[in-house]
Parts: C-alpha cells; structure tokens; sequence
C-alpha cells in the first residue's frame, strides 16, 4: 500500500457519526446533545465489538463529527480532542474527521455537507459507491448520500426532523453493522452469478 489513493487500491468505508452511535449522547426533551466534558463521555457496549466485526470485514472505518458547541465557544477543543483520542484509543477506527465549525460559518465539512467524507475518501483511498454512512440524525444520512454511500440510519427517536429516505434503518450500532456485514456478503456473492441466493 505505497500508494494508497491508487484506483487500484481504493477500498469500502463505513463512516460512522460518532454522538449516539459511537458514545452515549445526553437526551434532554428528546433531543440528543454530544458530551461537554471529558469526564461524561461514554463508549457505547457494542461500539467495540461491531467495529471489531467491520474492521473483520474490510471495511476502512473513519468517524466523522460536528462539534459545533467548539466553534460556537461553549466547549473547548481539547475537551474534544481527548474524547477523540479516546476513541482511536479503543476502537479500531483508521482516522477521525471532525468539524468544530458553528452552525453559522457555513463550512464545506459540517455535516448534511459530505466534505468530511470526500477528504477522507481522497486521504484513504475510499470507494465511496461501495461505503457506507452510519447516524444517528438526518444530516449523517444527507451527508452520506451526497457523498454517494449507501446510508444506515440509527433511529433512536429523537424528537426532532427524521432522515429522508436512508437505505437501512435500524436501532443499534450492531444492527447497523450486521445489515452492511451482509450487503457486503451479497455483493460478493453477486460475482459469482445472479443467481446464487435461489441456487440449493
Ligand atoms: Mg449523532
Ligand atoms: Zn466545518
């Protein structure tokens, strides 16, 4: 892997949001809000042992995130960033995007945007047609379609706008590894004729 951008070399992602789907989110009213404090971030059980399960499979794993409450200064950013050296710490994850622009600044990365998926993808090497985007809230699943992925949705019924449309729903992060463990299956399986799934 010398050249790693190479067409030769490019490989699946899941990219994965990480509030809710990686960590435990606050829900206050319905509404999930990411931790504030190093002290309450919280790695969800199934986070370690699904990526395990994915990392298995082939799949590049790279987080990507919005952390607007840095750039909107009610967080500091090394509070961020040792939550995310946390995570590479104890997940088998290959890199971390992070936006820790505010809301108003109107970036190219802050999720529904992909730009965080297609640095990642040009960083990586990615086929994005072959990825997946895994979250918990509609702008994972807007920021993965427009960076042409297959979309999983994590619907933990939050009150607030729902996903249009996203290609899987489910409600946990091994549900969600599960259902893309098994495209993955499929889409190998489809190699070796259009038939094999009614084949005995
Ligand atoms: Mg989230
Ligand atoms: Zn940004």
């Amino acid at each position: 892997m010398n050249n790693p951008t190479s067409q030769f070399a490019r490989r699946a992602a899941v990219f994965l949001d990480r509030d809710g789907v990686l960590c435990r989110s606050d829900i206050r009213d319905g509404k999930p809000y990411a931790p504030t404090r190093f002290e309450d971030f919280e790695l969800l059980a199934d986070a370690e042992p699904e990526l395990r399960a994915l990392k298995l499979g082939g799949f590049v794993l790279v987080v990507v995130t919005n952390q607007p409450d840095v750039g909107n200064g009610i967080v500091d950013r090394s509070e961020v960033d040792r939550m995310n050296a946390e995570i590479t710490r104890q997940l088998p994850v290959d890199a971390i995007k992070a936006c820790y622009h505010a809301q108003t600044e109107g970036c190219e990365c802050r999720k529904p945007k992909p730009g965080m998926l297609l640095d990642a993808a040009h960083d990586l090497g990615i086929d994005l047609a072959a990825s997946f985007m895994v979250g918990d809230r509609w702008s994972d699943i807007d920021a993965g379609r427009a960076a042409g992925c297959r979309t999983v949705f994590i619907d933990r019924d939050y009150a607030e706008r729902r996903p249009e449309a996203p290609d899987f729903i489910t409600y946990s992060m091994a549900g969600a590894a599960g259902l893309i463990l098994a495209q993955a299956a499929d889409a190998n399986g489809d190699m070796k004729g259009p038939h094999h799934a009614e084949r005995h």
